[in-house]
This record gives structure tokens, C-alpha cells and sequence, in this order.
């Protein structure tokens, strides 16, 4: 027979934190402390296993589980010497649920089970406290009915706030036995009204009622999307804790409380905590009444009396016990606590939430502690919130008080972390314009490359469509710029010069908006923000390193990881700052310069709308020639950010439609600066249009149809790697083709390369060379790797490209379905965000096999949006690449998730 119900405390103790699994969280950690000796009152737990066998059994429990739970009552009832129902002094629990992991608020509990209108009174007689008794029944009953029954809170709640408005009372503790006897009278009323039936009397009835809510409460829409945002399987169940119940409303020497053995919030090693005299467990959280402070320290000025003041000695056996279980667990914890009469339970302890700071602060403290070491450290950092340690912040203080004053103005999709406040600007223009005199946030329906300006002069970006790897969100992730992208309740309108949503319109060029990019949050106004400490010691240097706790913490974390990993970390970069501040967070190369980025400034964008109006080949050619000089001028910027690193550059990629204006007045202004008609500007743009630009003119094609595009390009970077090495400058690039299908594509744009850079050599009298590969981002390349490695030095997997064809789902335009496909499970995760292991995971996995049945010593990378993704550079890691390459600011990011997927490796 399957044991479906496992005792603890007493002199039954039949779990321990091994067993998480089958006893949940709070039910293995019950059964831990009861093994340490540790005050816990008794009970049972029924195992996460039977939650399923419920669900499946359409909501019933299964007959066996029944009788073992009558079984464990049984022992209970014997070893605290009471009886569930007994009308002399009768035992009273709690239920409550578990999950392996803590999934807090999400589910539901119910206090004082066992009373009726008998038992009510043998608790009244047995603890000679009547008021104590009448109190927990209406709470009971309460509870009860909201969380078994489907009987809403607020009915009672509304009694309540009744009696107290008729006595004149404030405090539910100033409320007498006999106005809360009278209460349950009316809350029974309630219930009778509300079901057309009586409160159940039933002890055992009651007992089983409050489990199965506590099952069902695994499936409300809340327990549900907490799931979906943390990753929790939906088969993992919860268990249900059965415990008797300990009372913290007995009188003035009981009260309940929650405690942390270190500050949540900063990580600060201080005992942290908030009770309740005189309460039972919910009031603390509820919100009912104000909690004090537990410590002297916390109370500190506050005018509230401490635990520690008004309860030494429970203080003093709380602290200890504390101590205990940090030392145990290893981990800081988070606790519940009640005092009856003096005495000390423990009703719960587990690893304690916390923000991002504090995770890297006790990281870093138990290490020095010795309770830890380094790798154990590094595996309890969640790479993403390292985001939160380089992103400007808002004052959560101000940005409160905003949200009380009604200025959130919608949520968008977290593109780029970080705080931005500024002036509304329109265009990309605007923004240019505004920033000369203040902080500019660019806000537009999307954007295209042509906002690039703006974007860089902007201190932030909000765009009301588009997804996380839509143009804004990948250019503001490699700027560092905090982004709020696909905010679709914003409407923008050119015309009024307005951006509204629903009840809020703002000016542009004279109102403020605030967005948070790590929250998605947008605020109307203005919201003061601060550059993180890690950015001023490391891209500002306006901060000595040793003058910043947080920027040492930063790079010790940096240090461990490093001295761990095996897979090489570099950055997609355009620019020479973007590669100083890559470099700065510990880049080890460029894995994506992507070239096009170079031809929309100023001059450039105008020397290739030449090359694009050109009629013939020697008008493209002499566009070229001015091209060539600025672009040869970048890349001895970028070789000399990157001495002695490798930098690899990609061939021009994206369809010329994007490099020329589509509205009238641009192309108006374009035709006038180029000394041609408007008709012969529209016709030519008309020309270029496409059904479907994604897989259209582009990537290598564009080569082959204009090898002298290649060419140049070519030329560019050979004479800057040979000008910045006459300078003592080791450059180091490699040069990739993108979007190949078949190797035969790869193989005629080698030829040219090779052409020009024999060329080059012949002029300059040098013998310079450099690795020629390739982008794998179609499944066709992917699937005749062997065949593409016949030419290709290496491949840098192109993964947002790989995505996209591999899924058949355009990358602009997925945002409106898929995060209902995410919703309805039909994906777990939106692939353009993390990449999908399974299926384009799959392909890059072939291709790196077959790329080395070829090539045995091929170096693969992966310069996607997925190389910044944890998840996806532990799958990277597995897979056998090389290096993965990310944006500057996720480079630290990318840097402990491969240390962790070597430590995950070794587990
Ligand atoms: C890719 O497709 O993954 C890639 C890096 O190229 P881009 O995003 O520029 O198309
Ligand atoms: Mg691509």
C-alpha cells in the first residue's frame, strides 16, 4: 500500500528535508526542525503525490488516503492528549498547503479547524479564556467559508467593520468574548443565506473539506500564473500540512510573527522580523493591523516596543533558533513563529526571498562565513538579477507614491533593464534636439534604423509594438539603454503630438514619462534615477572600485566565475564605446559587429543612398570609395577597443528598403540632398519593396548580387587591421557571411573576399589573413553543416534568424500571438526570449556535430539574443560551443550562467 501520509514532531517523526518532494517545503522542513529537537507542533502532512491522485479523481480523495489520515489523527489525538470535536477541551489544527517550492500568498490555509458550537465552549472552559474562544470561531468560520465553501471574505469583513462602527471600537482586540459570540451567530446567518445550508458542525467533515480546498487551491488562476512565471511544473502539486493548532491570541503574553535571519531587502547580516502580540498568523500578513519590529535595532527611533523588549526570554530562544536553522540549511531563512503563553513554536522555516542585492550579499557573506563556498555561492545567484546590479534605478520610494497618485500608465515587455526618466520626443530628431538641453525618453510606435541618433541621444526607449527582439529591444539591450517595448495601450499620435492611454494624455516636448525596463512599468512624469554603482566604477570611472561594497561584490562574483567556466563570453558590438564597455564588463572578443549600424550616420546613410540610386556599377563603385574610408576608420576604432581580441565582423545583412525613407517628406529631402527627382527616389524605393523583407534581398544575397558591396567591405577591414598593426596594435578579425542556405552561396562570396584581400596585401606588401566563416541561422545550413564546413573557418550561430525560419514565426510581427501561445501552454517559453532546446536547439546541435565531422577543430559561437540568456547559454555550454556572445551589459550575465552550467555539469 502507498504511504500517502507522513506524521511529525511527537515521537513520530517520519520526514525530513529529504523528502521535499513527497512532503513539500513546509511539510520535509516541519519534519527537520522536529528532528532537531527544535519546538514544532505535531501533525501530519499529506504528500504532494496525492494531490494528483485528486485531481485525477475528479476532485475527490481517494479512500485510502482517507483512512491514513484518520490513522495520523489518531496518533495525534493520542500524543497531545485532546480529541478533534471533544467537547471538554478539544484539539484544534491547521491546514495548510506546500509545494516543493514556495510559492507564497498563492494558496489557501485554514486556522481553528475543529470548532463548532460545542467545542467553542469547551475551548472557552479549558483555556478559561472565552473571549480566545469566540475569537478563533469567528475567525474559523470565516476562513472557513471563504476558502472551503466559496463564501467571500468581504461579507464578513463587512460584519466586522459593522460591530466595530456601532461600539465605537478601532481594535479587534478591544472587542469582548461576547461580541464576538454574537458575531458567529450573524456569521453563520451569512453562510445559511449564501448556501442554503448550515455551517458544517462536523469536525471530521470539516477536516476533510479543509484539505481538499487546499488541493483545489493548487488550480486557482493565481496558483496557476505564479507557475507559469517561475517555471513550476503543473504536476508537481502541493502537499497539505495538518498541525495542531499553537495560539498566538490567547492574551498579552502570545503573539505570532514572521522573521528573516538576514535583511531581505539589503542582505545586511542583521535579524530582521515583524509580530504581533496577542494575533494569529494571518493579521501579520493580512495587513489588519501594523506589526512591530522583533529587534531593539529595527525598533530603533520607531517608538514601537520590540520582541525583544516585551518578550526576552521567547526573544532570546527565537534568535537561537534561528541561528540554528540558518547554520543547518545553510541558507538565510524565513520563518513563522508563535508564543503561547511564553512559550516558543516554530510553524515554518525555508530559504527566505529575496532582491537581487541581498542574494549576492549573503552569497558572498557565507562564503566569508565559511558556511559556504565559492561554487555553492555561484549556483544561488540567479544570473538575470545581476541585470538589476548594472541598470539605473528609480527610488522605490517616489515610484510608490507615484503609483498611490494614479501615474502608472501601463506595462510593456521588459526589453531593456533599467530606469530612464526624460522628455517625450517623437522622432529620432526630436530626441537629438531635446537632449541638448535634457533627458530625452524616445517614444515611438517602433522603431526602425533609422532612430539610431535619437536612440543614442535618448536615455531611455518605449515603443508600442514590437517584441523583445524587435529592433528598439536590440539595439537599447546593446546600448544599455533601458527599453519598454510592445506597451500596446499607448497610442501615439504624430499629428496632436500626443502619447495617451486610456484617462492619461501627454505632450510631447514638455511632459515627462518615466519607464522602468526592468519592470516593463510606465510612469506619466518624472521619476528621479541613479546610474548603478557598478557602472560608475566601470564605464564612468567616476567611482574608485574601492569606494563601492556592491561594484566589489560585483567582481568577486566576476572572479569566481571566471576561475570556473570553460565557455568564453564575448559581446556584440558596433561601436568602439560599446566594445570599451563590453571589454570593461569582461568581453573576451566581439562575436557580432554588425556592419550595417556603420551606414546610418550622417554622411554614410547619404553615400549609400548613393550606392542604392546608383544606375550602373561604377556609379555603385564611387559610392563605395566614400563608404570604404569611413568604414575602414570604424573598424580601426573597434581593433584598437579590442587589442589583442578577436572581432568578429559581419558582412552587410539587412535588405536596402531600410536604408531608404518610406514617408514623403524623406524622400523629398532625400531626393534634394542627392540631386535627383522625387519620382526617381519613390521609384526606386518602390522597387525595393518586398512582400517579406525577412527573407527577401538579404544577408548574402546582397553580396552576390553585388559582390562589389563584399568587396569593399573587405577591403575595410583588412587596411584597418593592417593600418591600427603598424601602430602596435594586434587585430584579430574574423569575417562572417550571413544568412548562407547552402555552402555554394558561402563559397562565391569567399572567392571575392579572398580576391580583394589578396589585393590589399599586393598594395600594402603585407601578408595579412584572417578566418573566414559563417553565420548558420537557416535550418538548411544547419542540416548540411558538414558540407558548409568544407569553407567555413567557423560558424557563429545566428539564432534569432534560426528562430525565426526554424519556427516559421516572423520575429516583428510574433508579439501578437505569441504570448498566448505561452499563455496556452502550446510553448513554454517565447522562443525569440530563450531559445526552444528542443527544435532549434536541436538544429544547432546537429550542426555543430556535423560542422566537426568536417572540421574537427571548427570554432562554433552563437551571437544571437539567446547568448545573454541563461538558460540558453547552459544549453550552449552542453551543446560544445565555444564562445557565446551577448550584448555589453548582459556580458556578466553570460559569464556566471556558464560557470553555473560547469557546476550544474558536475552534479
Ligand atoms: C541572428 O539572426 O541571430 C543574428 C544575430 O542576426 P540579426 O539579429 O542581426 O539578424
Ligand atoms: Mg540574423
Amino acid at each position: 500500500m502507498t504511504k500517502h501520509v507522513y506524521t511529525f514532531g511527537g515521537d513520530r517523526n517520519e520526514g525530513s528535508a529529504k523528502m521535499r518532494n513527497l512532503l513539500g517545503g513546509k511539510g520535509c522542513n516541519l519534519a527537520e526542525m522536529a528532528g532537531l529537537q527544535i519546538p514544532v507542533p505535531p501533525g501530519f502532512t499529506v504528500t504532494t503525490e496525492v494531490c494528483s491522485l485528486y485531481i485525477k479523481a475528479g476532485k475527490t480523495l481517494p479512500e485510502d488516503v482517507k483512512q491514513q489520515a484518520l490513522d495520523a489523527l489518531a496518533w495525534l489525538e493520542g500524543n497531545r492528549g485532546r480529541k478533534l470535536g471533544d467537547l471538554e477541551n478539544p484539539l484544534l489544527l491547521s491546514v495548510r498547503s506546500g509545494a516543493r517550492v514556495s510559492m507564497p500568498g498563492m494558496m489557501d490555509t485554514v486556522l481553528n479547524l475543529g470548532l463548532n458550537d460545542q467545542t467553542v465552549e469547551g475551548l472557552a472552559k479549558a483555556s478559561g479564556n472565552a473571549r480566545f474562544a469566540y475569537d478563533s470561531y469567528r475567525r474559523f468560520i470565516m476562513m472557513f467559508s471563504d476558502v472551503v465553501l466559496g463564501v467571500h471574505k468581504d461579507l464578513f469583513e463587512h460584519e466586522i467593520e459593522q460591530l466595530k462602527h456601532k461600539t465605537g471600537k478601532t481594535l479587534d482586540t478591544q472587542i469582548t468574548a461576547e461580541e464576538w459570540k454574537d458575531l458567529t451567530v450573524v456569521f453563520k446567518a451569512i453562510v445559511q443565506r449564501e448556501l442554503g445550508k448550515p455551517f458544517p458542525q462536523d469536525p471530521i467533515e470539516q477536516l476533510f473539506g479543509g484539505i481538499c480546498a487546499v488541493f483545489d487551491s493548487w488550480d486557482t488562476d493565481r496558483a496557476i500564473l505564479y507557475r507559469q512565471k517561475n517555471r513550476i511544473p503543473d504536476d508537481w502539486g502541493t502537499a497539505v500540512n495538518v498541525q495542531t493548532m499553537v495560539f498566538g491570541n490567547m492574551g498579552d503574553d502570545c503573539g505570532t510573527g514572521v522573521a528573516f535571519t538576514r535583511d531581505p531587502g539589503t542582505g545586511e547580516p542583521y535579524f530582521y522580523g515583524e509580530y504581533l502580540i496577542n494575533a494569529q498568523g494571518e493579521d501579520v500578513v493580512a495587513g489588519v493591523r501594523t506589526p512591530q519590529p522583533i529587534t531593539k535595532f529595527q525598533a530603533e527611533g520607531s517608538g514601537h516596543t520590540s520582541l525583544e523588549e516585551a518578550m526576552p526570554e521567547a526573544f532570546k530562544e527565537l534568535l537561537d533558533t534561528c541561528n540554528r536553522l540558518e547554520a543547518h540549511f545553510t541558507d538565510m531563512q524565513d520563518l513563522e513563529f508563535t508564543i503561547e503563553r511564553g512559550k516558543l513554536f516554530m510553524l515554518q522555516t525555508r530559504i527566505g526571498k529575496r532582491t537581487a542585492l541581498a542574494s549576492i550579499r549573503i552569497a558572498i557573506d557565507m562564503v566569508g562565513e565559511g558556511l559556504i563556498d565559492s561554487n555553492t555561492a555561484l549556483g544561488r545567484i540567479d544570473p538575470d538579477q545581476l541585470n538589476q546590479l548594472l541598470a539605473p534605478v528609480f527610488d522605490p520610494k517616489e515610484k510608490a507614491s507615484f503609483k498611490n497618485a494614479g501615474k502608472l500608465m501601463t506595462k510593456g515587455l521588459q526589453a531593456g533593464p533599467g530606469a530612464a526618466a526624460g522628455l517625450i520626443a517623437l522622432s529620432a530628431e526630436e530626441a537629438e534636439e531635446l537632449a541638448k538641453t535634457g533627458p530625452v525618453v524616445l517614444c515611438r510606435t517602433e522603431t526602425s534604423p533609422e532612430d539610431l541618433a535619437g536612440m543614442y541621444a535618448a536615455r531611455g526607449i518605449l515603443t508600442a509594438r514590437g517584441g523583445m527582439t524587435s529592433h528598439a529591444a536590440v539595439v537599447a539591450r546593446g546600448m544599455g539603454k533601458p527599453c519598454v517595448c510592445g506597451a500596446s495601450a499607448i497610442t501615439i499620435d504624430l499629428k496632436a503630438r500626443t502619447l495617451s492611454v486610456e484617462g492619461i494624455t501627454l505632450n510631447a516636448g514638455t511632459d515627462f514619462i518615466s519607464i522602468d525596463g526592468s519592470t516593463g512599468e510606465v510612469f506619466a512624469g518624472h521619476l528621479s534615477a541613479f546610474p548603478s554603482e557598478v557602472n560608475q566604477v566601470l564605464v564612468e570611472k567616476k567611482l574608485k572600485a574601492e569606494d563601492s561594497e556592491l561594484y566589489q561584490r560585483f567582481d568577486k562574483i566576476m572572479d569566481w566565475s571566471n576561475k570556473v567556466r570553460s565557455m568564453k563570453v564575448r559581446t556584440n558590438a558596433d561601436t568602439p564605446h560599446d566594445a570599451d564597455v563590453a571589454r570593461a564588463f569582461g568581453a573576451q572578443g566581439i562575436g557580432l559587429c554588425r556592419t550595417e549600424h556603420m551606414f546610418f550616420e550622417g554622411e554614410r546613410i547619404i553615400a549609400f543612398r548613393e550606392f542604392i540610386l546608383a544606375k550602373d556599377l561604377d556609379g555603385r563603385k564611387e559610392a563605395l570609395k566614400k563608404l570604404l574610408v569611413m568604414q575602414r576608420e570604424d573598424f580601426e576604432g573597434i581593433f584598437t577597443a579590442m587589442n589583442g581580441l578577436p572581432v568578429t565582423v559581419r558582412l552587410l545583412d539587412p535588405p536596402l528598403h531600410e536604408f531608404v525613407p518610406h514617408d514623403e517628406a524623406g524622400q523629398a529631402e532625400m531626393a534634394e540632398v542627392m540631386g535627383v527627382s522625387l519620382a526617381e527616389v519613390k521609384h526606386r524605393v518602390e522597387k525595393l519593396h518586398e512582400f517579406n523583407p525577412m527573407m527577401g534581398h538579404r544577408g548574402c544575397r546582397l553580396g552576390i548580387t553585388y559582390p562589389e558591396l563584399i568587396r569593399m567591405q573587405m577591403r575595410a577591414i583588412s587596411e584597418a587591421a593592417i593600418n591600427v598593426g603598424k601602430r602596435g596594435i594586434v587585430a584579430l578579425p574574423e569575417v562572417m557571411v550571413p544568412l548562407i542556405g547552402t555552402v555554394k552561396e558561402l563559397s562565391f562570396t569567399k572567392v571575392e573576399m579572398l580576391d580583394e584581400l589578396a589585393a590589399v596585401n599586393q598594395e600594402q606588401g603585407t601578408d595579412f589573413s584572417c578566418p573566414i566563416g559563417t553565420m548558420i541561422e537557416i535550418p538548411r545550413a544547419a542540416i548540411t553543416a558538414d558540407k558548409v564546413a568544407q569553407e567555413a573557418e567557423f560558424f557563429s550561430f545566428g539564432t534569432n534568424d534560426l528562430t525565426q525560419m526554424g519556427f516559421g514565426y516572423s520575429r516583428d510581427d510574433s508579439g501578437t500571438f505569441l504570448p498566448e501561445y505561452v499563455a496556452k501552454k502550446i510553448l513554454e517559453d517565447d522562443p525569440f526570449q530563450s531559445l526552444d532546446q528542443e527544435g532549434i536547439g536541436e538544429l544547432v546541435r546537429i550542426a555543430c556535430e556535423k560542422g566537426r565531422s568536417t572540421r574537427p577543430n571548427i570554432k562554433l559561437g552563437v551571437c544571437g539574443e539567446h547568448g545573454g540568456d541563461p538558460r540558453s547559454v547552459k544549453f550552449f555550454h552542453r551543446t560544445g560551443l565555444n564562445y557565446v556572445s551577448c550584448s555589453p551589459y548582459r556580458v556578466p550575465i553570460a559569464i556566471l550562467a556558464a560557470a553555473q552550467a560547469v557546476l550544474e555539469e558536475k552534479k
